[in-house]
């Protein structure tokens, strides 16, 4: 089933949740909608529901409008950060609900119910929590059981909501995976809300990322990770250094740093900022035309990795690095020493109003 959003609308008195939005999400597809608190995700996947309505524009399920469905009428499945399973119901008959409240004529057989609910239950690998109530499961088990109930009825979409959002980071980051897994089996067209950007590189299939209720980028995860549009997903999608650089001519210069900028080509002497991640500078030992000068302030070990805080000559702001454990040890580098530093993959942007 796809999903066609076609310049929505949304305001809440003067302020704008959703501004003209348009989007296509495929089906079969997992689309991830990632931006910060307050960007209109989760007021976009409610007008989807059909929760709320828009001030204007259209939705289509499959090229039909569902904009005037009732919610009950999109054939939806919702899971909540907070969805609260029915208490005095055991894990069963909370996957069950769905089936036995059908009218008497769409609702299939005790048999049936069951085997459907058995069944989900050992996808989401909790059969064997059929008969406890809600209140004897872990967090992470208990948005496994909601999951499971909004599939019992066969949602032609599946709506998540910061479905893991209140769970501690160990627990999240393997219900990530295991929902991932989750989706490769059936397939649903599925869209979820998160602030976090982590989760939706590593879970969705699609990442549109929203800011200030406007669409700033819709790619595959690698699309927007690698190739960010702009400024704002750059710094949203990772850590990143900013350096003060002069482009003209297709060449960006960070001091004694060129860059080359072919996108500037034809451009005459202008202001702008070269974004690099920290893994994506170079950090040597020893002076080279081509680097710049950086004092190291502090070396922290992260696991595997060392992470380089900087101080160039020509700036305030402190420049982070990443390398392994493995390459730092070989390059001989200490707190308090010198170190010289190249970007070797790096986005020019021109500067504007807009820059930090
Ligand atoms: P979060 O991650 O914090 O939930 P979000 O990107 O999902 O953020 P929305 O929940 O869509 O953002 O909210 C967008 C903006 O619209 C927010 O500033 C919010 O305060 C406002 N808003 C949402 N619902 C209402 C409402 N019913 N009445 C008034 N303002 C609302």
């Amino acid at each position: 089933m796809s999903i066609e959003i076609d310049r929505i609308n949304k305001r809440f008195g003067d302020f704008i949740a959703v501004d003209n939005v348009s989007l296509t999400l495929n089906d079969g597809e997992l689309t991830a909608l990632l931006g910060p608190s307050g960007s209109g995700k989760t007021t976009l996947l409610r007008i989807i529901a059909g929760l709320e309505q828009p001030d204007s524009g259209r939705i289509r399920f499959q090229g039909e409008d569902a904009t005037d469905l009732h919610v009950s009428d999109r054939g939806v499945g919702f899971v909540f950060q907070h969805y609260a399973l029915f208490k005095h119901m055991n894990v069963f008959e909370n996957v069950a609900y769905g089936l036995t409240v059908k009218p008497r004529s769409q609702r299939p057989s005790k048999k049936e119910i069951r085997d459907k609910v058995m069944h989900l239950l050992e996808m989401v690998q909790l059969d064997w929590t059929a008969d406890r109530l809600p209140s004897q499961l872990s967090g992470g088990q208990r948005q496994r059981i909601a999951l499971a109930r909004a599939l019992a009825v066969e949602p032609k979409v599946l709506l998540l909501d910061e479905p893991f959002g209140a769970l501690d980071a160990k627990v999240r980051a393997e219900l990530r995976r295991w929902l991932r897994r989750l989706h490769d089996e059936i397939h649903v067209t599925s869209v979820f809300v998160t602030h976090d950007q982590e989760e939706a590189l590593e879970v969705s299939d699609r990442v549109v990322v929203m800011n200030r209720g406007k669409v700033e980028q819709d790619g595959t995860p690698e699309e927007v990770y690698d190739h960010p549009a702009n400024p704002f997903v750059y710094q949203f999608l990772g850590n990143v250094n900013l350096f003060h650089a002069r482009v003209q001519n297709g060449v960006a210069k960070i001091g004694s740093v060129q860059i080359a900028a072919p996108e500037y080509a034809g451009q005459q002497d202008s202001l702008a900022l070269a974004y690099v991640r920290p893994h994506d500078l170079e950090v040597l030992n020893s002076r080279e035309e081509d680097a710049l000068h950086a004092r190291i302030d502090l070396v922290s070990v992260v696991g595997p990795t060392v992470r380089l805080e900087l101080q160039t000559d020509t700036s305030d702001q402190a420049v982070h690095a990443e390398l392994s454990k493995h390459q730092y040890r070989s390059l001989g580098l200490v707190q308090g020493g010198d170190a010289w530093i190249r970007p070797v993959i790096s986005r020019v942007f021109l500067r504007d109003a807009d820059s930090p």
